[in-house]
């Protein structure tokens, strides 16, 4: 049985709005229903949508109900920071749910495809990420700009969601991080590999999995739904 965390507490400064951008709508509908709604009528068996604390009604009466997305069980407030909002997500779901994946919001562009290798990938492999090989050439640069170094490309892969992990995993990492007082993360497989010393297995995930984040995103976007 999998639970589904849908990340939707992000403020999207980035998005120059003043509606936070999981809200801006395409085609009419909110950014934050495309998801939801393939999640809905895939194999997962329930959905937790963490939003912020002002949003939970709109997020309840604008996309839950009036779409019937009947496997959204709960709807929880997120905190300040991504990994915060995980924290939050991670405690509403149903603790009988073994597999847990965790995706953003803000990628509306996931498919049934997806759901179903990384649910696959969580069961042989306990931790499992959707990612795609980078096209561009990579530099570390130093403080001041100038370039250091050039990873071998293909070595690297940009990190998308879903990620999906066996609960035990995860719930462990993230009592880890807690104790940590670290802040300095970015995503759910970098918190397993950090404190769990477990490796992610990359599956194909796909170029037009995008994460919304500027207003330009918002017209790629549109054009994949389409
Ligand atoms: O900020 P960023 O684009 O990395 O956010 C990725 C996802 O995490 C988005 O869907 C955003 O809404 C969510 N998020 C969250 N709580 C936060 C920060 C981000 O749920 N505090």
């Amino acid at each position: 049985m999998v639970s589904a965390i849908v990340l939707a507490a992000g403020k999207g400064s980035r998005m120059k709005s003043d509606k936070a951008k999981q809200f801006l709508e395409i085609n009419g509908k909110p950014l934050l229903y495309y998801s939801l709604k393939i999640f809905d009528a895939s194999v997962v068996d329930e959905i937790v949508v963490v939003t912020r604390q002002g949003d939970i009604d709109y997020v309840r009466q604008e996309i839950v109900n009036k779409y019937g997305l009947h496997k959204v069980r709960k709807i929880v407030a997120g905190g300040k920071e991504r990994f915060n909002s995980v924290a939050r997500g991670i405690k509403a779901t149903d603790k009988r749910n073994k597999i847990i994946m965790i995706h953003d919001g803000a990628r509306p562009c996931l498919t049934n495809r997806m759901i179903l290798d990384s649910i696959s990938g969580a069961r042989r492999y306990k931790a499992c990420t959707v990612a795609m090989p980078v096209k561009d050439t990579i530099k570390i640069v130093d403080e001041n700009g100038f370039g250091v170094e050039t990873p071998d490309r293909r070595t690297l892969y940009q990190i998308q969601t879903p990620q999906t992990f066996e609960r035990a995993l995860l719930e462990e990492a993230y009592d880890r991080l807690r104790l940590s007082g670290d802040t300095d993360v970015t995503d759910d497989t970098m918190i397993v590999e950090r404190y769990m010393d477990v490796q992610s297995k990359m599956i194909e995930g796909s170029y037009e999995n995008i994460k919304v984040t500027t207003p330009e995103d918002m017209v790629i976007a549109e054009a994949y739904l389409n």
